[in-house]
């Protein structure tokens, strides 16, 4: 039977098997002149499925979004149905589709980051000024964290953050036309070396320090996974080691926690530290590639990470090593480490289900250690000074130091490296120079979006992992936003779980549609306790990740201690 006919001898589609041509051909075609484009934008070398997302960059940067002839010529090239490029397109909020015939985005937009500590610090009325005027070719569009959140309110113009934003600042720059990332002057390899840098690398690889040893440290020092999650260091680096060869070595650069910018603090002032701890990690664990995730909101650090990658190659130091700097698209959910693996692969950031464990099944299906940049930054400390200095830093019963980003109403908000166990009544007073002129204190975040809101009540708690569980809290990556009387703890908890309604990736019912139900149900002038009760209950259970279980976290501990806010 001919392959276009069914039992019965009839046609599959009206037209088939009658020696009538299709009228066209089936789905978009693709233009040759579209075509030659990506292959010039492309260049010559192998075509990668899991550079899709660079190769959307490439295009985004060119024409300002996404134009779909494009699209349909990426997808032809890379031999990918069209419908993947374009799921993996409009998953990542920093990509816009261009319709045929539509014209491109504004020349520069000009991101109001509206998360919560650019809400205390008045981004909605920024949002409504600029609005009213800020000239032709430009778009304002309101933005998740930023990563600057000491800075607030903060603002992108195009790809230059504007600190304390304000209308007239944002005006100055694009009169001026100052849309590329500010050069930072951060240390470079030749510094890094003068001081010792590098030697404890030299030293593993001359045999004269052994994997083991170097574990055994870690483990000693108690050093854990500063992204948030806190799994111990040392065991991760033992489990990896144990798993069949070949292994990888990813680094999460992609903080997106509102309240975080520690990382961006490390990368920005001293990343050799961070990059002789990840080479030391891929010695360890006999890694053959390694991929540095970097969020695209730091585009600075991405240029910064570029040079120093390459002075490193130059000198010998990566010894071969495979090493990528990739580019994340706007997406907090590619933080959450499954998350990330997948958007290495060039696909949606769409967490895995565990098991299997990343450390088994990774990155590209091989056993893969995934760790933070903090985390990396503290291995040629904890090893050259010993575990001993690194547990001895505690106070209140702890051990180590954590960094903590401060912001909200403190007069010094910023990256404050203390003691684990501190209490946010010493870490306001003795690091952030107190609370911010006529605010009094009256609450604080412990750990970002998810970690829940404590109350001023509970100020004397030692801040570190395990300690505000108890409480309905967590510490996170750390993330300390500092609320006055003049804040409303009900503006936000809705604020943050508005942000959760926008990130989730929607892979599960239970985020995807109880973070947007819960959105509308805090917004409105009574909260239902029953109905968010149920809600938060259903969320926690049955998602499959990290945001959906914790995004009730702040409406639930609004309620618990902040009654008077809902009296
Ligand atoms: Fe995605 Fe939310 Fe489900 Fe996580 S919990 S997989 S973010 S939908």
């Amino acid at each position: 039977m001919p392959d276009n006919e069914v039992a019965g001898g009839k046609p599959r589609h009206p037209g088939a098997g009658r020696g009538k041509a299709r009228p066209q051909p089936k789905g978009r075609q693709v233009d040759g002149q579209a075509l030659a484009e990506i292959r010039t934008l492309l260049g010559p070398g192998p075509r990668r499925r899991d550079l899709l997302i660079e190769y959307l960059h490439l295009v985004q940067d060119r024409h300002r979004g996404l134009p779909a002839g494009l699209l349909a010529a990426l997808a032809h090239e890379l031999k990918l149905p069209l419908a993947e490029v374009y799921e993996v397109a409009t998953f990542y909020h920093h990509f816009d589709m261009i319709e045929d015939g539509a014209p491109a985005p504004a020349a520069v937009t000009v991101r109001v980051c509206d998360s919560l500590s650019c809400a205390l610090a008045g981004a909605e009325r920024l949002m409504a000024a600029l609005a009213a005027d800020v000239g032709p070719g430009v778009r304002v569009v309101p933005a998740p964290c930023i990563g600057a959140c000491d800075k607030a309110p903060a603002v992108h113009v195009g790809q230059r953050l504007i600190a304390h934003a304000d209308a007239a600042s944002i005006r100055a720059a694009l009169v001026a036309g100052e849309t590329t990332p500010q050069p930072i002057s951060h240390r470079r390899l030749a510094s890094y070396r003068r001081d010792g840098g590098y030697q404890l690398l030299e030293a593993c690889r001359a045999g004269r320090r052994k994997p083991e040893e170097i574990i055994a440290v870690l483990e000693q020092a108690g050093l854990r996974g500063l992204g948030g999650a806190g799994f111990p260091t040392g065991q991760k680096w033992r489990l990896v080691r144990q798993q069949p060869a070949p292994r990888l070595l990813a680094i999460n650069a992609d903080e997106g926690e509102p309240g975080t910018f520690k990382d961006r603090y490390f990368l920005e002032t001293d990343p050799h530290r961070m990059l002789e701890g990840m080479l030391i990690g891929a010695w360890a664990i006999e890694a053959k590639s390694i991929y540095v995730y970097l969020r695209d909101e730091y585009p600075g650090i991405r240029a910064l990470l570029g040079e120093e990658l390459k002075a490193l190659a130059e000198s010998g130091l990566s010894q071969g090593l495979e090493i990528e700097l990739r580019r994340g698209a706007g997406a907090y959910i590619c933080g959450e480490e499954s998350a990330m693996l997948e958007s290495i692969e060039g696909k949606r950031g769409l967490p895995r289900h565990k098991p299997p464990y990343p450390s088994e099944v990774g990155l590209f299906g091989r056993p893969t250690l995934i760790n933070n940049v903090e985390t990396l930054h503290w291995v040629r400390d904890i090893v050259e000074r010993g575990a001993a200095w690194f547990v001895g830093q505690g106070e209140n019963g702890r051990k180590g130091l954590h960094t903590f980003s401060v912001s909200g109403r403190v007069k010094q908000p910023g990256v404050k490296i203390a003691p684990a166990g501190i209490t946010v009544r010493r870490l306001i007073d003795d690091f952030c120079g107190g609370m911010a002129a006529g605010h009094r204190f009256k609450g604080y975040l412990p750990g970002g979006a998810s970690g829940g809101i404590l109350p001023a009540s509970m100020a004397d708690l030692p801040l570190d992992f395990g300690t505000l569980e108890p409480h309905g809290c967590f510490i996170g990556s750390a993330a300390v936003v500092v609320l006055s009387d003049q804040d409303d703890v009900r503006m936000a908890a809705h604020n943050l779980m508005r942000f959760f309604a926008h990130e989730s990736c929607g892979q599960c019912t239970p985020c995807r549609v109880g973070t947007e139900k819960a959105a509308a149900l805090l917004g409105q002038p009574r909260w239902d306790r029953p109905l968010l009760s149920e809600l938060s209950t259903a969320m926690q259970d049955a998602s499959i990740c990290g945001l959906g279980q914790a995004a009730p976290n702040p409406m639930l501990t609004a309620l618990r201690y902040f009654p008077e806010d809902f009296a």
